[in-house]
């Protein structure tokens, strides 16, 4: 039985990987809850719980077994048997220097760019309005014209009433349809089957 593995951690985005598969890109705050989601979404602790802030200057690649995201009776299977989670540095972090901030910078465009990238998951803290850094983010999302989940972390730090006011507050300042907007929680596991079946549909190429 294939498992969810980590391949390893890359200074540069436009390294190859053997084989060549779909890529999925995360991207988000730093302690925006990246790891915890990845760790929720593959099912084990791959991803590390952030004790540093904006420690991680590289590209983190994990090797996902489709069958880890989409159910094995589901009617439409991916043409994959496997595909890569890139998980990149989480940004916003304020003692970063300006040479970092270049290199992240740097790092995210060439991600955007890479030829098997079917979309990005951008994680936001359910709790937050977008921050300077997250409209940068947007920018880049926009300009590189890749398809974007935005999972809203945390949701189990708000009321369930509050917590669907801020879905469609988010949704409407991200200028995102609702099937591109999913409410998460490491925590409690709400919305991680949700955001399974979007990033199939982003491997599949129907968003
Ligand atoms: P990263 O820096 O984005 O990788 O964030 P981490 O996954 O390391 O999480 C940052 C902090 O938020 C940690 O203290 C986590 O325990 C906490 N956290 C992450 N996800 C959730 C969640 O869904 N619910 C709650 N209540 N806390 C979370």
């Amino acid at each position: 039985m294939l498992r969810p593995s980590f391949i390893g951690s890359f200074p540069r985005a436009d390294t190859q990987l053997d084989p060549p598969l779909p890529e999925v890109a995360f991207l988000g705050r730093s302690n925006v809850g990246k790891s915890s989601l990845l760790n929720a979404l593959v099912g084990r602790r791959i991803a590390k719980i952030s004790g540093t802030p904006g420690k991680t200057r590289a590209l983190n690649v994990f090797l996902v077994p489709v069958a880890q995201i989409v159910a094995a009776q589901h009617a439409a299977p991916l043409p994959h048997a496997s595909m890569y989670f890139l998980d990149l540095p989480g940004y916003g972090y304020a003692r970063v220097g300006k040479a970092q901030r270049a290199a992240f910078r740097g790092l995210v465009k060439h991600t955007l760019r890479r030829d098997r990238l079917r979309g990005v998951v951008w994680l936001l803290d359910i709790r937050h309005p977008l921050s300077p850094d997250d409209q940068t983010m947007q920018d880049a999302l926009a300009e590189e014209g890749k398809q974007v989940l935005a999972a809203l972390t945390k949701g189990d730090k708000l009321s369930s009433g509050k917590r669907g006011t801020r879905e469609c507050e988010l949704r409407e300042e991200l200028g995102l349809p609702e099937e591109q907007v999913v409410v998460t929680s490491a925590k409690t596991g709400e919305g991680i089957v949700d955001l399974k079946e979007a990033i199939a549909g982003l491997v599949r190429g129907a968003a």
